[in-house]
């Protein structure tokens, strides 16, 4: 579809596939400016879903739902990165799809990602492409341990991957990596003895404007972000550095709405990419308390063609994400001051799962 520039009236439809907690925040940032949005996912109740009541069930590589949908629809974006390529390039025939699914294609694989960072001269962890076992016993030998390997697609929160602190443990790894994902080559990469890991999130509008949020700092328990404080306590030079990277990600990519640069600061201050993630992202929950525009409005603006909103950032906060019966105590966490408290509408709870958010603000000095 040619890519039009001029902005998406109130009360046109933006499409979202995905129905979880991020299309529900994006789906009630929508509704403020005035638009409708019509939630496409394969399960008959999800988070955002409850916020709409424009809806599809339907699979992923479902071609005539996918193509209903598109037809029933101003514009397409998607909530997370693990919709098929495939389907998004056939939704892109139909209608607008933002970003461009060649993003999808390239953000769903870490080996495309890094090759993608390293080819515009943004650095990241050593690594190199693992399609057999002999592979894996050649680079572990270049990138040396500890060294981790992850399934190259579809692992999330920790899983499919493994740290290796030898050689001798690299059968094991091996079997655990592919018993994760087995239809695609594996990625080795050497442990970043990191002093912290940041993100930076920018949007970028279809007339090529661009604006960032300034670093987070992201703690993680398990594998699976436990808390994002802002601002990161980084040095000046690292967070100019790291917004630069998130800029020229953005353009080279020529994205059009949002990407989330997750980071590792390491010991002598280099800034390297871990992951990019093109959509709104857990590390940016904050702004939706703490900043002008939240990353869910920013997010929408970007993909309707509006102005860009403000990003600065109100006061100092802490989001501490909710995950399986944490979120039980929802009750206590309310009667806290300066505290915003967020739930998905899961009605089923595992163990972490992510059930909701806190946002803990510093309104005082
Ligand atoms: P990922 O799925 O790549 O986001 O990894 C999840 C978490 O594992 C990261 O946020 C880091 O805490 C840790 N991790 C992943 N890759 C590396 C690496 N190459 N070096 C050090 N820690 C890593």
């Amino acid at each position: 579809m040619a890519e039009s520039a001029a902005p998406l009236p109130p009360g046109a439809v933006i499409g979202i596939l995905g129905g979880g907690q991020l299309g529900r925040m994006a789906a009630l940032a929508a509704a403020r400016l005035g638009y409708q949005t019509h939630i496409y996912c394969p399960e008959a109740e999800a988070p955002a879903r409850q916020v709409t009541t424009l809806g599809s069930q339907g699979a992923y590589d479902d071609e005539p739902a996918l193509l209903a949908f598109a037809q029933a629809v101003d514009v397409v974006t998607f909530e997370f990165e693990n919709v098929p390529a495939s389907a998004a390039r056939r939704l892109a025939e139909q209608v607008t799809v933002r970003p461009r699914p060649e993003i999808l294609h390239l953000c769903r694989n870490r080996l495309r990602e890094k090759g993608f960072c390293n080819a515009n001269g943004v650095p990241t962890a050593p690594y190199a492409k693992i399609p057999d076992r002999a592979a894996l016993d050649t680079a572990l030998a270049e990138i040396g341990a500890p060294c981790v390997l992850k399934t190259s697609e579809l692992g999330y929160d920790g899983k499919g991957q493994v740290t290796l602190q030898g050689v001798e443990a690299a059968e094991a790894a091996w079997q655990a990596v592919r018993a994760a994902n087995a239809e695609v080559p594996a990625i080795l990469e050497g442990f970043v003895e990191f002093r912290c890991e940041i993100s930076v999130i920018v949007a970028r509008g279809p007339d090529g404007s661009c604006r960032t949020y300034e670093p987070v700092e992201n703690r993680h328990k398990n594998h699976i972000l436990h808390q994002t404080v802002v601002p990161a306590e980084i040095p000046q030079g690292v967070a100019r550095r790291a917004e630069e990277i998130a800029r020229l990600l953005a353009e080279k990519l020529e994205l059009v709405g949002l990407l989330a640069i997750e980071m590792f600061v390491t010991k002598d201050e280099q800034v390297l990419v871990n992951e990019l993630a093109p959509r709104p992202h857990n590390s940016g929950h904050w702004s939706l308390d703490a900043a002008a525009t939240s990353q869910f409005e920013q997010f929408i603006r970007a993909v309707a063609g509006l102005p860009l909103g403000d990003t600065a950032r109100l006061c100092p906060a802490v989001m501490t994400n909710l995950l399986g019966d944490e979120a039980d105590d929802w009750a206590t966490l309310l009667a806290e001051p300066d505290t915003k408290l967020h739930l998905y509408g899961k009605t089923e709870s595992r163990p972490g799962r992510k059930m909701g958010h806190v946002t803990r603000l510093q309104l005082r000095a």
